[in-house]
């Protein structure tokens, strides 16, 4: 069994209620049927969570917030892309905490359609306060979060800097914890699960899995990941790197390797936040039988991915399979237009 008190000593504000709940996904199999090749499938309910709408950002910033806090810091400065996930659940926690919180939105995605500008996240970053900052083309979203940290300092206040999905190792504790949580759940519904599916974007949620899996003495190959962001070898040595920085973090010395992370590249297509048919596809299947939202720029292509690795065989017939959910369903109004096919 893991150590559950290896993150006690890490400072944590509690914005979770408690473990997500795993479901089976009873009528999608039914409708499936043979295609699904007796494979179970299980969603882990991330996108089910209190706060600010939910999903896989607030695990990571119960530790980033807590850092923040043990630092006294009094603004949360993020940085993503337009539709950015973690910009909007860092304003609704910042919101829950009192804390100010300055989104930095950079051009990630060449969409300029107003709904994508300016509907979905954005109109929530707004609507929890925080002050949102939408860059042009071209202009880096690191360097103007550093130069809006110091214009804080300048008067008075103490900017956290929260980059990129907030895939630091300590953001990534959130998910070392989840994978424990997993665990757990797992002894208690008497699953052993062959595959956790998951999207890999910024690699932090895949790094705190599996670093959590290995040190709870599960393989952490049986992690599948599809890439959304970068191609597949850029990202496996991203992850890689990640997972070993978060043992170090914990003070560890295991080491994990490159063939030890699967990594999927084949649901990629145009690149970040560019529909594919098959997410298109996936999202809806998902919606008419389930009744269950996936996002359009992770979820739904990591949902791609399953069905299409169910398909060709490469998870073998029979597994049980967990897939994350991980929230980001206020993108799907900024894509109305891409999905206007279902
Ligand atoms: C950020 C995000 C992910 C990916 O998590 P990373 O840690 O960046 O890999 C997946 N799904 C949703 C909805 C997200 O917002």
């Amino acid at each position: 069994m893991a150590d559950l008190d290896l993150l006690n000593r890490f400072p944590r504000v509690r914005l979770m209620q408690g473990p997500t709940p795993i479901q089976r996904l009873s009528r999608l199999e039914q409708v499936l049927g043979d295609r699904r090749k007796g494979v179970s499938i299980w969603a882990k309910r991330d996108d089910l969570m209190e706060l600010g709408g939910g999903g896989n950002k607030l695990r990571k910033l119960e530790f980033l917030l807590g850092q923040a806090m043990a630092e006294g810091c009094d603004t949360l400065v993020v940085t993503g892309g337009v539709q950015s996930n973690f910009t909007r659940l860092a304003a609704a926690a910042c919101a829950r905490i009192g804390l100010a919180c300055e989104g930095v939105l950079a051009q990630m995605v060449p969409r300029d359609s107003e709904i994508y500008q300016a509907n979905g996240n954005v109109v929530l970053d707004r609507l929890f306060g925080a002050r949102v900052h939408i860059l042009k083309t071209g202009d880096d979203a690191g360097e103007f979060a550093l130069r809006r940290s110091s214009e804080i300092a300048a008067s008075g206040g103490k900017a956290f800097l929260g980059t990129l999905g907030g895939s630091t190792p300590v953001g990534a504790l959130g998910y070392v914890d989840c994978a424990f949580e997993i665990a757990v759940q797992s002894t208690e519904i008497g699953i052993a699960f062959d595959h956790v599916v998951i999207p890999n974007g910024s690699g932090g949620m895949h790094a705190g899995l599996a670093a959590g899996a290995a040190l709870a003495r599960n393989d952490p190959s049986r992690i599948r990941a599809y890439t959304v962001l970068s191609p597949s070898e850029t990202c496996v040595a991203a992850t890689v790197e990640k997972v070993n920085a978060v043992f170090d973090l914990l003070g560890k010395k295991d080491r994990i390797l490159a063939q030890e992370l699967a990594i999927d590249g084949a649901q990629l297509g145009g690149g970040y936040g560019m529909p594919t048919s098959e997410m298109v596809e996936a999202i809806g299947l998902v919606g008419r039988t389930e009744g269950l939202l996936l996002d359009p720029v992770y979820g739904g292509k990591a949902f791609a991915g399953l069905l299409s690795d169910i398909e060709n065989e490469v998870i073998a017939p029979g597994s049980n399979v967990l897939f994350v959910m991980t929230g980001g369903s206020p993108g799907l109004y900024a894509y109305a237009d891409a999905l206007s096919s279902n």
